[in-house]
């Protein structure tokens, strides 16, 4: 097992040094067989991404299978202008001459993926190492093993599985691959194991993206349309994998007096999507594992955070926990000082809504931080002072579907990011290529400086 898979990754070598992955033409070919993929695979796909997670079918395709094949078709439309040199100005001192960025392929990069959208945090990054002409080592999470088997069996079936390859393992065989080199390591998972990994890819100067998480803040406004933001904070919590995704709101923080009526405004939309008991519902997700189970479980019992206001079922041989609304907890609280990462979601409150300025700049940079308002002046000011990975007003998560966007996190929420175009920069080499004739010999560059300037 340990032989074959020192074995894979030194095919993958060779076949990059061989210059398999270069070609445009080969680059297309596989971004095309992992869209096939995951349009002929949607059953397969869905089965594995339910028995892993419960995940309900609308959430697999639309969070999922969807942007998977609109990533592949991005990369497909544009991989001829990403690949083409960009021709940049030269400078008087340089002239004569001319000047271009050449886009080239890092190598050979490891790809390590979480279990919580294991087909998209596992492919995703894949089509950008693709796009830009490495060969792959794809390492899914054992987290979700049924995708993770999945991913084993059918991608060498619709790429070539000569230079990508799937390498299936938990903590013993991941450690083994960070032990080799690699040219580029892509991380997608929490941010001890980004330290563990961060170390390793050190150790070989390997540079590395880190797509990490945190606590991501929902401020809301006394002004908003109340009912389509409780449904916008509902969609992105509980409709995203039962708040298991890294852009899910964390918490929310409004005013005093706005908490009662966005508790109802919550209470009434939560009734609506999952009805009176959640936890029958087809429509939400279930806990990973019995190990988060008993996380959220500790999180919720925790004597600080009684103050369940909403919810608060749980079903423990089902993993199931329905979605659950705190009020005003301590922020020393457990709850308040790990990512939540489930179906809870804390409510602070404040005397003005600009004190969640303040509140949000005390705790680690999020990946994403929301607010809602219709005061423009108050989303200036947001803007200008929160640091965050992405940024959303009047709605939460769906920044990441725009490919134009960077999608990544800031200090303790990641290093690096992608999607769209930034994907295929993160495993390229932006190399900086000049070219000179002959001409426009400066005789002033030439030693000795001190010697009257004489034609040489
Ligand atoms: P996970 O348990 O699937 O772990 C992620 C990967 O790390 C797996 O492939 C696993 O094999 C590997 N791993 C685990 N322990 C390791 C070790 N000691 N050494 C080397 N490799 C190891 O996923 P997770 O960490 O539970 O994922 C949840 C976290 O990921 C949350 O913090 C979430 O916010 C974050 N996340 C971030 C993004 C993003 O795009 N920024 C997306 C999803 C999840």
């Amino acid at each position: 097992m340990v032989e074959s898979r020192a074995a894979a990754v030194q095919e993958l070598r060779a076949r990059f040094a061989a210059g398999q992955t270069r070609p445009a033409e080969w680059r297309a070919a596989q971004l095309r067989g992992v869209l096939r993929m995951a349009t002929e695979m949607e059953a397969e796909i869905c089965d594995a991404l339910h028995a892993d997670l419960g995940k309900p079918k609308t959430e697999a395709h639309v969070h999922e299978l969807s942007l998977i094949k609109s990533s592949c078709l991005f990369a497909l439309k544009n991989l001829k202008k990403w690949m083409k040199p960009q021709k940049v100005p030269a400078k008087l001192m340089n002239f004569p001459s001319t000047a271009r960025i050449t886009p080239e392929p890092l190598g050979l990069v490891l790809v390590i993926s979480a279990w919580n959208y294991p087909l998209l945090l596992s492919l995703d990054p894949v089509i950008g190492a693709i796009a830009a002409g490495n060969a792959v080592a794809l390492k899914p999470s054992e987290g979700a093993p049924a995708m993770s088997s999945l991913l084993a069996e059918l991608l060498p079936r619709f790429v070539d599985g000569t230079c990508i390859k799937v390498i299936e393992g938990g903590v013993k065989e991941t450690t083994a691959l960070l032990n080799q080199k690699w040219d580029k390591i892509f991380y997608t998972g929490n941010s001890r194991v980004g330290r563990v990994v961060m170390a390793a890819a050190a150790k070989h100067l390997t540079p590395a993206v880190l797509e990490l998480g945190g606590k991501c803040p929902v401020v809301v406004d006394s002004n908003v349309d109340l009912h389509i933001a409780a449904k916008r904070i509902a969609a992105g919590k509980w409709g995203c994998n039962n708040g298991q995704a890294c852009i899910a709101p964390d918490f929310i923080i409004t005013t005093q007096a706005f908490a009662p009526k966005l508790l109802e405004s919550l209470k009434k939309v939560l009734e609506k999507f999952y009805g009176k008991d959640p936890l029958l519902s087809a429509d939400l997700s279930r806990v990973v594992n019995a190990s988060h189970f008993g996380r959220l479980k500790g999180l919720m019992d925790e004597e600080m955070v009684s103050d369940i206001v909403f919810g608060g079922q749980r079903d423990e041989q089902q993993l199931k926990i329905a979605p659950t609304i705190f009020l005003d907890v301590p922020l020393d609280s457990a709850i308040m000082k790990e990512e939540i990462f489930g179906p809870l979601l804390p409510i602070l409150t404040v005397d003005k809504i600009h004190e969640s300025f303040g509140l949000i700049n005390s705790m680690a940079k999020p990946l994403a931080a929301y607010l809602f308002t219709r005061d423009s002046e108050l989303q200036n000011q947001f803007e200008g002072a929160i640091s965050a990975g992405g940024m959303l007003f009047n709605d939460t998560s769906i920044h990441l579907t725009n490919p134009y966007l960077p999608f990544g996190g800031v200090g303790e929420s990641g290093t690096g990011a992608y999607h769209g175009k930034f994907s295929f920069d993160a495993f390229s080499h932006r190399k900086a290529v000049m070219n000179r004739g002959f001409a426009g010999e400066a005789r002033a560059r030439y030693p000795p400086y001190s010697a009257p300037k004489l034609k040489i």
